[in-house]
């Protein structure tokens, strides 16, 4: 039994992702806004409380519609995080901005917005906080930052699907918020991802650059009599089998992020008697914040070595995986952004971060086996 390999992830299947294909397949139903795309735009905006909801083919098109609706242009400056996704990056230099890193707090590791101030410069328009493991950033201090300096805030909430903030979801108290649902996250169609429009400003041009730069959403509801090329856009929509397949996992989100939050409070008790003894800490979820238990991480003790542990973990058939190099110090990052200050958090953190196995229906004894084998292998040094 415990030679079984533990996987890192497995993507859950509600049942009903093929029957709802099937009802799109029989109407012949394939390209994108036909009626189960509908469905997820309603239930995305009943429940995040979004203006508007628009299902994009992945979290990197919402994002790189968000540059296009805030008219970034070469040399504005976007504050984000470094510990992040090449994505949230991209999608500005897309558009010729910078990305300025800023440090992250050392609980949460999100954006530190206590640092955000003195990055801002003449060039900077927007701020965009990502958050982590689908653990809230302290949205209330960035968006009054972000009223004072007049800037926009992109929330990057690919992992904060059913995440909540002081209530409120995520994704929908910046300005905008873009989600995904690619295999890796929790709500899942493959590839894809959705836009949430807050600013009732944007509302019509989110539409217009999602359908190639069109006004073709406006004509399929008769609002116009022909449709034609408005601004820059592209194709940014998903077709109608994907979003079936989304409207079923969409169904048991609830279900969904009970199960994974039962699994996540399970690895949070076994883990607390290494935390007592220093071998690691566990995530640290600030008052205010609901999540959604995307991910399980825990910090290595300093003078831990992360190969090594990682190494025996997967000596032992268990998936155990580090996270993202942070960006300021990739190629890519080194070419495209710049580093604000030393983030000399994002290095530390960055280095001894390891992610342990998690998904839907994932047994307790293999939890229970993975946190006996972390406890090993932090034994040995
Ligand atoms: C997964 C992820 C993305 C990209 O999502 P896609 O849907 O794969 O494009 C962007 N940002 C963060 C923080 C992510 O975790």
């Amino acid at each position: 039994m415990k030679k079984q390999h533990i996987p890192f992830n497995k993507p859950y299947m509600t049942g009903k992702e093929l029957y709802y294909i099937a009802q799109a397949h029989f109407q012949g139903r394939l390209a994108g806004d036909g009626p189960f795309t509908m469905r997820c735009h309603e239930w995305l905006e009943k429940r995040t409380g979004a203006d508007k909801a628009l299902l994009t083919h992945s979290c990197t098109g919402a994002l790189e519609m968000a540059a296009l609706l805030l008219n970034i242009q070469p040399g504005d400056e976007i504050i984000m995080p470094s510990y992040t996704f090449v994505s949230t990056a991209n999608a500005f230099v897309l558009r010729g901005g910078v990305p300025v890193f800023v440090d992250i707090r050392e609980d949460t590791l999100n954006l530190d917005e206590n640092l955000i101030e003195a990055a801002i410069t003449p060039r900077t328009r927007a701020i965009v906080p990502v958050h982590y493991a689908g653990v809230a950033c302290e949205m209330d201090r960035i968006m009054e930052i972000a009223t004072q300096y007049g800037l926009k805030v992109v929330e990057d909430a690919a992992q904060g699907v059913m995440s909540t903030y002081k209530g409120r979801a995520l994704g929908s108290i910046g300005h905008l918020g873009a989600y995904s649902f690619h295999e890796t996250k929790n709500v899942i169609c493959g590839e894809g991802g959705a836009l949430l429009v807050n600013d009732e400003e944007l509302s019509e041009r989110a539409e217009i650059i999602r359908e190639k730069g069109t006004d073709r959403s406006q004509f399929f509801r008769g609002e116009v009599d022909k449709y034609t090329w408005q601004e820059v856009g592209s194709s940014f929509l998903p077709g109608e089998l994907t979003a079936a397949f989304l409207w079923a996992q969409l169904e048991e989100a609830d279900k969904i992020t009970q199960n994974r939050m039962e699994s996540w409070g399970r690895y949070h008790e076994l883990l607390a008697p290494l935390e007592k003894r220093g071998f690691l800490r566990r995530p640290v979820v600030p008052e205010g914040c609901e999540h959604n238990a995307h991910m399980y991480y825990v910090i290595l003790s300093q003078k831990t070595n992360r190969t090594e542990v990682l190494g025996y973990l997967n000596k032992h058939h268990i998936s155990s995986v580090f996270h993202y190099v942070p960006l300021h110090s990739s190629p890519g990052g080194r070419d495209y952004g710049r580093a604000h200050g030393s983030l000399s958090a994002t290095r530390k953190l960055s280095e001894k971060l390891i992610r342990l196995p998690l998904w839907v229906d994932m047994d307790g004894w293999q939890q229970h086996f993975t946190v006996e084998k972390l406890f090993e292998a932090c034994k040995r040094k």
